[in-house]
């Protein structure tokens, strides 16, 4: 097997996710409940070590080979969409100034149980960057655009009028290195749909204003994260999404930050 497989395997040995089966299944922890009671395919709830004063861990009912994001397959773009979907509309419910979205794979993301799971952070200012060892942390609010469905940054990327330090790019997500690298390996991944194609159109400025018929490109974004997290960081990374002023974003056109080649630390907030 390769290194990233004899690792997955080292941790999870003695961690089949059974914790969250006993969650799920209301065998422990009655307060433990589902927060979420629209989707049966996702289960929502408290985290019991919170680090934030909103900490939830959304989850995928069935886990279906998804001990980790680096296992995700196309096939399992859809259930991605739904968790996706559900951490930012409950994010934005319990924490609406803003949240921050955290997924840790691995040994260098600080993965602990094999089930996967979304963190959702918030309650309170969150701090930058994520959980980086050695790193100077600040809590610096960018102002929320007036226009979300405005131009930003990324537009120009997407057009070509500025350059970028390209990744992977297909036809509906384009991938490149973070401009202010927080870790040996900091990258984004972005839908090419701009908000600025107006709310008619594919754009979403920030997780909470996805909608229905945007979860097929959240799984997608999650997916490819994933893959591209493995691909680049073998031994873990964490994908982080931040939400609105409390959570951190500076760019409203929506980004998942992949972030590893090195061990990174916990909290992530
Ligand atoms: P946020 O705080 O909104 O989650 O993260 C936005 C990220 O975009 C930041 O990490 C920032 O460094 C990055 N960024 C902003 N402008 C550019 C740019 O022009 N090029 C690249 N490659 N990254 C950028």
């Amino acid at each position: 097997p390769h290194n990233e497989e004899a690792n997955a395997q080292e941790i999870f040995a003695a961690n089949d996710g059974s914790i969250f089966d006993n969650i799920i299944s209301g065998k422990w922890d009655s307060k433990r409940k589902n927060l979420d009671d629209v989707n049966p395919d996702v289960f929502a709830f408290h985290d019991i070590n919170p680090t934030a004063p909103v900490h939830f861990l959304v989850i995928p009912t069935h886990k279906n080979g998804l001990s980790m994001l680096r296992q995700a397959k196309e096939e399992h773009i859809k259930v991605l969409g739904e968790l996706a979907y559900t951490a930012g509309q409950k994010g934005a419910q319990l924490s609406p100034d803003g949240f921050r979205v955290v997924v840790n794979d691995g040994k260098d993301g600080c993965q602990s149980v094999g089930h996967l799971h979304l963190h959702v952070l918030g309650g309170r200012q969150l701090i930058w960057p994520p959980g980086v060892k050695g790193k100077e942390l600040t809590s610096e609010v960018a102002e929320e655009p007036k226009d979300k469905y405005g131009f930003t940054i990324f537009n120009n990327l997407l057009d070509g009028t500025w350059p970028c330090d390209k990744v992977y790019e297909d036809e509906k997500v384009l991938c490149f290195k973070d401009i202010s690298p927080q870790a040996k390996v900091h990258m984004l991944i972005i839908p090419k749909a701009k908000p600025i194609d107006g709310k008619e159109g594919f754009g979403i400025p920030q997780l909470r204003l996805a909608q229905d018929k945007h979860k097929e490109l959240l799984g997608t974004l999650l997916y490819q994260a994933g893959r591209l997290g493995k691909e680049h960081c073998p031994n873990g990374f964490r994908v982080v999404i931040n939400d609105g002023p409390q959570g951190c974003q500076s760019v409203y056109h929506l980004h998942l930050h992949i972030i590893g080649g090195e061990p990174l630390g916990w909290p992530a907030a």
